[in-house]
């Protein structure tokens, strides 16, 4: 009869546990088509290493608790499975297996509950003192902790009642449930203790039910979608954006969840709510509306509250969608100020675990905005204007494009006669300081005779800061025009001094059918060093303690580490200071994502926090690799009167340490 009814109990269960299950996924299904299913074999090994191996999750402090709970959950559910099987029929049970087997794995099983309790105190405790983020003791949290710890009680407790009443034959294998084994007989009357293992034995059923039913309406629905998000990852770096297919009638960017692709939906249900990118995140960690995990977790809330809604609109493209993902204090959406706070250094999604991609929905939200509604920071208004008018960020001339070279004679670029193109790029060739950092490399690339040209006047900006502010309309233009012009000089190797240049001319011209060969000068530099082509006289030792900082956009953006700190070796004779936040962590100078051209209203100034985190290592000079970076840095740097730092380019070092003949 007991087993009857927990037939009943367990497909009803079961049954409705595939049907939650089945509505978060149609929830999923009303996004945008987008293909995630190439490379399998490569994203199976990804899912190995960082799903199944905690690879992210290990890497930062209480990483090893939940790895312990991650990996000994997956040995018990198997445990589950056998409980759950012999809840039916008593007699299909491990039991049934030869002894050595049948005892090692109950010894595993033992041993993996043990585990999973002292890991869940451990969590809690943790949470209690020290949350992952303030807000992060939520009544949640601590439920599921509590269901954890009595599913793993209720299982020594079972086994300890099953061993006293003589059920069970204790051996040195199950140590904990001997222990509860003579605490029960201690306690309880033989004739209990059947009782005793019947209540426990319902307590672990009707908890692991109960858990595995809460699960897709928790947090923890990540417990299922984390393993599939991370196999559908962005197998590249989402350093470039989806092209738009710019129609009439059709809408661009998001303002509604349908109007993201299945993909950034599944991300909302995916997210752990770790912390991670938030503590990572320039904008967040400084005082702005920004939060990347609230971003995403305003998602979800959106897309739980009006999902069905939207279902129910599916393909009908002239309903009306009430339910933007955009507002001020409203659950389930973004403030506007957050979207426009975001630096798109990709720090969060270099640190999220389950490989959630929080810029591409940003820049998603901002494409709305400014396409569909015009509305963005009134700053932006003069740099779309003199972007679309004159191909710059200030206006300037064309004209006043080649005036930076005033001293040099500057080839200009011809297919066949040179090598590379030299992109020199709107700050390089307008902006003051960055014009010696051009000359400094046109000297460096002189020294060690590459044969390389300009296009002078008739550069184009790139548009990369037009992209990522969202206005992909004019991006698109601004491409087409440029793609055009590089495919008519016969331009197929390219050398950018700007890592924003870099991607958008590596990353952003493909989407337009552009191949090209680009290399950051650091590459450049670091591989004509190597090969003894460019030749450096002595150490540079009037650099002092020299500190680098990474452009997000070269490194994380595009893993190009390496390179400036090989050239700074080669100058200096010593390896480049470090900051505590540095490579793939390295914390952003503020301008990136056209924040360059934005004012900062909000917090602490990004590139006043990433100064001062570089002046902590007492450097007498500080070096970039990127015309952004190198104004924010100026700029912090004259905040902080009297440290006598100099901010210098990785090309002005190169430059200064030539032999002198070649000056
Ligand atoms: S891309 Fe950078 S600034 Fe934007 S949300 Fe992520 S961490 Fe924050
Ligand atoms: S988005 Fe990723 S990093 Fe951020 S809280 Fe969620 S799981 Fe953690």
């Amino acid at each position: 009869m007991e087993h009857t009814f927990f037939a009943v109990l367990l497909s009803l269960s079961m049954a409705a546990f595939a049907f939650s299950c089945y509505r978060r996924l149609a929830l999923v299904a009303i996004g945008k088509e987008e293909y995630r299913f190439d490379q399998p074999q490569a994203r199976f090994k990804e899912m190995l290493v960082y799903a199944f191996g905690q690879k992210r999750v290990m890497s930062r402090p209480f990483g090893l608790n939940h790895g312990v709970i991650f990996w000994a959950f997956l040995v018990l559910a198997v445990a589950n499975v056998e409980f759950l099987v012999s809840g039916i029929l008593p007699g299909l049970s491990f039991a049934l297996l030869p002894e050595p087997l049948h005892g090692t794995l109950a010894f595993v099983f033992e041993i993996c509950s043990l585990v999973v309790l002292v890991a869940v105190a451990v969590a809690a405790v943790r949470r209690s003192i020290n949350p992952p983020f303030p807000g992060a003791r939520t009544f949640e949290a601590y439920f599921i902790l509590s269901m954890i710890a009595i599913l793993m009680l209720a299982y020594f407790g079972m086994n300890g009642a099953l061993i006293a009443s003589g059920a069970r034959e204790s051996t040195y294998l199950t140590p904990v449930s001997n222990l509860c084994a003579s605490l029960l007989s201690w306690t309880l009357a033989d004739a209990q203790l059947n009782l005793a293992a019947r209540v426990f034995w319902w307590i672990h059923a009707v908890v692991l039910l109960g858990f595995m039913n809460y699960l897709p309406y928790s947090k923890h629905m990540h417990i299922l979608t984390a393993i599939p998000n991370v196999f559908l990852r962005n197998m590249g770096k989402s350093n470039t954006q989806p092209r738009e297919e710019f129609c009439e009638g059709n809408s661009f960017g998001a303002a509604t969840v349908d109007q993201l692709t299945w993909k950034d939906l599944l991300d909302s249900f995916s997210c752990t709510e770790c912390g991670r990118c938030q503590d990572s995140c320039p904008a967040a960690t400084t005082g702005k509306t920004l939060n990347p995990r609230e971003v995403i977790h305003a998602m979800k809330e959106n897309l739980l509250q009006n999902g069905t809604v939207l279902e129910k609109l599916a393909g009908d493209a002239q309903a009306e969608r009430a339910v933007s993902l955009i507002g001020e204090g409203k659950k389930g959406a973004t403030p506007e100020s957050a979207l426009w706070s975001c630096t798109s250094c990709g720090a969060c999604m270099e640190a999220c675990p389950v490989f959630i991609e929080h810029l591409p929905k940003i820049v998603k939200m901002r494409r709305h905005l400014v396409q569909m509604e015009a509305k963005f920071p009134d700053e932006l208004l003069n740099l779309f204007e003199n972007m679309e008018q004159r191909s710059n960020p200030w206006g300037m001339a064309p004209s006043e494009r080649s005036k930076w070279s005033s001293q040099l004679e500057l080839r200009p670029f011809v297919a066949g006669e040179t090598e590379y193109l030299l992109f020199v790029g709107c700050s390089g060739a307008f902006d003051a300081r960055n014009k010696q950092v051009s000359v400094a490399l046109t000297r460096v690339l002189d020294a060690a005779g590459v044969s390389y040209g300009v296009l002078g006047r008739d550069e184009k900006c790139c548009g990369e800061s037009v992209r990522r502010l969202g206005n992909e309309y004019l991006f698109d233009l601004m491409a087409r025009e440029s793609v055009a012009q590089f495919r008519e000089k016969g331009v197929t190797k390219v050398i950018a001094q700007c890592p924003h240049c870099y991607n958008t001319l590596k990353n952003d011209f493909r989407q337009f059918g552009l191949e090209l060969e680009v290399l950051h000068h650091s590459e450049l530099i670091a591989g004509l060093l190597a090969s003894g082509e460019l030749q450096l006289e002595g150490r540079m030792e009037e650099l002092g303690n020299l500190v680098l900082h990474d452009s997000c956009y070269l490194g994380r953006h595009n893993d190009v580490y390496q390179p400036p700190r090989s050239v700074v070796q080669a100058v200096t004779g010593k390896a480049a200071g470090e900051m505590e936040r540095s490579r793939d962590k390295a914390f952003c100078c503020g301008a990136g994502g056209g924040r360059m051209w934005l004012e900062e209203h909000e917090g602490t100034p990004i590139n006043r926090a990433r100064v001062a985190e570089a002046l902590a290592l007492k450097p007498d000079t500080i070096c970039v690799s990127c015309p952004f970076c190198m104004t924010m840095f100026e700029d912090g740097v004259k905040e902080v009167p009297g440290t006598g730092v100099q901010v210098r380019d990785l090309a002005e070092l190169v430059a200064q340490a030539l032999p002198k003949t070649s000056k």
